[in-house]
């Protein structure tokens, strides 16, 4: 029998409209409402060593990176910006503090965009305007990456702390002298540490301007708890449409934020799905080592590029019907595991066989998915009874 494949016709439904905004490049990457939601990162590695620079981006985009931002804190890491952003396969963003200098530097280098901390870059005001001539000559975007934990001292003394008002306050206000001087190439973000301080800054940004905006919760700490902050904050506003690039900082490999960035836009619709494990969580009826199978099927199909969701279920009473939408999947009992494509079962292979049987089946759908692709049909899996 031909079994369709979960493969959605239309795209699948989002929890709400992008919000409207103005639209700006960041290199070839297209940013704003018009365009997907972009995940970025960070690189951890001394800007200035170029080489370690490069590979580390390399790695970042292998792994789904659209857009990199790199640390300038010195003479020698500014020195570094041209030949980075020249063999960088994706945008490079310089981060600027403290030093007005390095921003003019960067622009100079061919970097695609700036990131400006108008908290502690000194008397950022006073340089607004050659910075907005500067970055408008070079037709690139700047961030105003506003941080509680840098925020303005002005706003520091009016708010008392860092507060969602003195977060869009700051970003606002910077914003404002940019467009006096005729430049609204402008991108934002109001990060904190706390996700609700976050999330309520974000809105009321959002509230107030068109801007596109980046998401991040900033130093979320290590890789669970800063996985769960940014999961929950970054849900919370993406399903009212807000935000249009975002980062999720670990203290960890930025690979892993990447990761989790992508895995955030997935599971919400807003980039497609790729492999999906749908495993349950065991039972006392379980007769296999659920959390084993289910790591060793992800670690087996781990890069998959395929929209697939496979699957992994520890009994047969529930399993088959429980995976229903699942492309592919399997229902161990006895010693054995039932393989079933779209809750049909098509073989029972012995429990030492599931992984690598699973593993071909998806293949075998992927290459079958491509070929369909090809001659432009809706893909099937044929099953045999
Ligand atoms: S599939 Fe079976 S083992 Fe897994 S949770 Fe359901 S009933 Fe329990």
């Amino acid at each position: 029998m031909n079994i369709g494949l979960g493969i959605p016709d239309a795209p699948p439904p989002t929890l709400a409209p992008r919000r409207r905004t103005r639209q700006l490049m960041v290199g070839n990457v297209g940013v704003g409402s018009d365009h997907p939601i972009s995940v970025q990162s960070m690189t951890t590695t001394k800007t200035h060593d170029v080489n370690a620079t490069l590979q580390q981006i390399a790695q970042l985009t292998a792994s789904g990176c659209d857009i990199v931002r790199v640390a300038c804190p010195k003479t020698i890491d500014a020195e570094a910006l041209p030949i980075i952003a020249k063999k960088s396969p994706i945008p490079v963003i310089a981060d600027i503090h403290f030093q007005p200098k390095y921003i003019f530097a960067a622009i100079d280098a061919g970097c695609a965009a700036v990131r400006v901390n108008p908290g502690n870059i000194k008397e950022f005001d006073g340089r607004v305007k050659e910075v907005a001539q500067a970055a408008g000559d070079a037709g690139i975007p700047i961030r105003i990456g506003v941080n509680g934990g840098s925020l303005d001292a002005r706003l520091l003394k009016k708010y008392g702390k860092a507060t969602p008002e003195a977060l869009v306050e700051s970003a606002l206000w910077e914003a404002g002298l940019f467009e006096e001087h005729g430049f609204g190439d402008i991108k934002i973000s109001v990060k904190h540490s706390d996700p609700v301080v976050m999330v309520e800054a974000y809105r009321k940004l959002a509230e107030q301007c068109d801007y596109p905006l980046h998401l991040g919760v900033t130093e979320a700490g290590p890789a669970f708890q800063g996985t769960i902050k940014s999961s929950v904050a970054f849900g919370a506003l993406l399903s009212q449409g807000i935000g249009d690039t975002i980062r999720v900082s670990l203290s960890a490999d930025p690979v892993e934020e990447i990761k989790v960035g992508d895995q955030i836009l997935q599971s919400m619709n807003l980039r497609p799905r790729k492999l999906e494990i749908v495993s349950c969580p065991s039972c006392g009826r379980a007769q296999v080592d659920v959390y084993k199978l289910a790591e060793e099927v992800t670690a087996g199909l781990e890069g998959m590029e395929f929209p697939l969701r496979v699957a992994v279920m520890g009994c047969v009473v529930n399993g088959p019907g429980e995976a229903r939408d699942a492309d592919l999947g399997v229902a161990s009992g006895n010693g054995k595991g039932q393989i079933f494509v779209k809750g049909e079962v098509i073989k029972t292979v012995p429990e030492a066989k599931i992984v690598e049987t699973l593993i071909e089946e998806a293949m075998r759908i992927a290459e079958e998915q491509g070929l369909e692709e090809v001659e432009g049909t809706r893909p099937e899996v044929k099953v045999t009874q």
